[in-house]
C-alpha cells in the first residue's frame, strides 16, 4: 500500500487525532497513490499510526480514516462506521416526530468528506473529499443495505469539491429518483423539500433545534424572519401563536415553497407577508417606514468563505444586527445566527456587543445556540463547529 511519512516536527498532529494532514506536514510520499486511494501514515521513524485517503490536489493531503494501525479500510470498515453514526442518531432523534436528519456528519463521524442526510424515505449524500468519492459505490451499497431507502440521491455540488480536484456530481445513485418535492416531518411540522435543487441537501437540518426554540417566544408576537428560505422559522412561529410573520428572502422559488409549507401546516396565509428582496435593503426600508417587531430572526448565509473574508463578513453581520436591534420593540427578542466557521463565537458576541452600543439599546444574551445535535462536533475536530446563534433580549 502507498504510504506517507510525516515530518518529525509535525508529528504532534497525530497525538491530537485531528483528521487532517496538510501537505506541509508530509516529508515523503511513497508509491504513487491515486486521488482518494488509501495510504498508510507513518511517523518519521516509520512507525505505522493509521491510514487515510490521499488527495493529490487538496492542501489537506491526507484525511485520516483511522488511527488504528491495524484497521483495514474495506466495506466492513464503512459498515461499522455508518452503523455507529446511525445508532447515535437513533438516540438523539425522535423518529416518530422527525424523519429528516443528518445520519453522517463527515469528519465528526470519522468519515471525512461524507455527508449523509435522511429525508423521509430518501437518502441524500455528498461525497466532498477524494477519499469519500473513491469509496462512493461501496458506501452507496452499504447505505442501501442498512436503510433500504426508496432512493439514494447524490448532491455533490458543493464548492468544496473543487479544492479536492473533483467535479460537481448530482443524480440518482440507487433506486427511485426523488419527485420535485419530498414531504418530510420535523418536530411534527410538515415541510416540502426539493432534494434535487434545494440549498445544501435540500433543507437546513442544522437549524431544527433552534427552530423549535422559537416556539417559546412567538405567542401573540409580530415576527420578522430574515433570510427565511422555505419558511422553516415562519412555520414554527405561526404554529405556536405568532400574530403575523413577515419574511424576507431573495429567492422567489424559496418564497413560493414557503407558502406551500405554511399551507401544509394549516396556517392562515393571511398571517404571512413575504418580501422578495435583499435583507440589507429591506431592513433599511423598514427602518425608514418606522416598522417595529417583537421577535426578529436573522439567519443569513455564510458571509465568510475563508479567513481572509472575516473582516468584511464582520461588517455584514454588524450591519444587519444593528438594523434588526433598532427595529425591535422594547423587550423584543433577537434570534441571530452566523454559519461562517471562520467567525468564532467570541467574535460573533463582540459583533453583537458593538451593534448594541451603536444602537444605544441594551442587549442581554439569554442563550448560546449551535447546530443541532445530529451535526455533532468531534472534539478532535473543532472546525466542525460552524453554526453559532444567540438569543438576545433587547431593552
Ligand atoms: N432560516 C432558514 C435558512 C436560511 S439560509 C431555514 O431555517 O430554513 C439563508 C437564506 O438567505 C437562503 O434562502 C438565501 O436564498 C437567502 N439569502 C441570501 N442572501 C440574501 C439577501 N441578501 N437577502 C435576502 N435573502 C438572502
Amino acid at each position: 500500500m502507498p504510504a506517507v511519512i510525516l515530518k518529525k516536527s509535525r508529528e504532534i498532529i497525530l497525538e491530537r487525532k485531528h483528521p487532517w494532514i496538510f501537505s506541509g506536514a508530509i516529508e515523503k510520499v511513497d508509491g504513487n497513490p491515486a486521488n482518494g486511494e488509501t495510504v498508510q501514515v507513518l511517523t518519521s521513524d516509520k512507525k505505522l499510526v493509521g491510514s487515510g485517503s490521499f488527495s493529490s490536489s487538496s492542501q489537506i493531503q491526507v484525511r485520516m480514516w483511522s488511527f488504528n494501525p491495524k484497521a483495514e479500510i474495506n466495506p466492513e470498515f464503512f459498515r461499522r462506521k455508518i452503523s455507529a453514526a446511525f445508532s447515535l442518531r437513533e438516540k438523539i432523534i425522535n423518529t416518530s416526530k422527525t424523519n429528516a436528519y443528518r445520519i453522517i456528519n463527515a469528519e465528526s463521524d470519522r468519515l471525512p468528506g461524507l455527508i449523509v442526510d435522511r429525508y423521509a424515505d430518501f437518502i441524500v449524500c455528498q461525497f466532498l473529499s477524494a477519499g469519500a468519492e473513491y469509496f462512493k459505490n461501496t458506501i452507496t451499497e452499504i447505505l442501501n443495505d442498512i436503510f433500504k431507502p426508496v432512493g439514494i440521491y447524490e448532491r455533490s455540488d458543493s464548492v468544496v469539491r473543487e479544492k479536492e480536484g473533483l467535479n460537481s456530481a448530482t443524480g440518482s445513485l440507487k433506486g427511485n429518483e426523488p419527485e420535485e418535492l419530498t414531504e418530510i416531518v420535523e418536530n411534527d411540522f410538515k415541510f416540502l423539500v426539493n432534494i434535487k435543487d434545494g440549498h445544501k441537501t435540500g433543507f437546513y437540518l442544522d437549524q431544527r433545534e433552534n427552530r423549535k426554540l422559537i416556539t417559546d417566544f412567538s405567542n401573540g408576537k409580530q415576527v420578522l424572519n430574515c433570510f427565511s428560505y422555505t419558511g422553516g422559522f415562519s412555520v414554527y412561529a405561526l404554529a405556536s401563536g405568532a400574530e403575523k410573520v413577515t419574511q424576507i428572502e431573495s429567492s422567489s422559488s424559496a418564497i413560493e415553497l414557503s407558502h406551500k409549507n405554511i399551507k401544509m401546516n394549516d396556517i392562515n396565509p393571511d398571517q404571512v407577508e413575504s418580501v422578495n428582496g435583499d435583507v440589507f435593503e429591506v431592513l433599511r426600508k423598514f427602518r425608514d417606514e418606522r416598522k417595529t417587531f417583537d421577535l426578529i430572526i436573522l439567519d443569513p448565509p455564510k458571509f465568510a468563505e475563508s479567513s481572509s473574508q472575516v473582516r468584511k463578513a464582520g461588517r455584514g453581520y454588524k450591519d444587519i444586527n444593528l438594523l434588526a436591534i433598532k427595529l425591535l420593540n422594547p423587550g423584543g427578542i433577537l434570534f441571530t445566527f452566523s454559519c461562517s466557521g471562520h467567525i468564532s463565537t467570541e467574535l460573533f458576541r463582540k459583533i453583537i456587543a458593538d451593534a448594541s452600543l451603536d444602537s444605544e439599546r441594551e442587549v442581554k444574551i439569554l442563550n448560546h445556540l449551535n447546530q443541532s445535535s445530529d451535526h455533532p462536533v468531534l472534539t478532535n475536530f473543532p472546525e466542525g463547529l460552524y453554526l453559532k446563534g444567540l438569543i438576545c433580549h433587547v431593552k
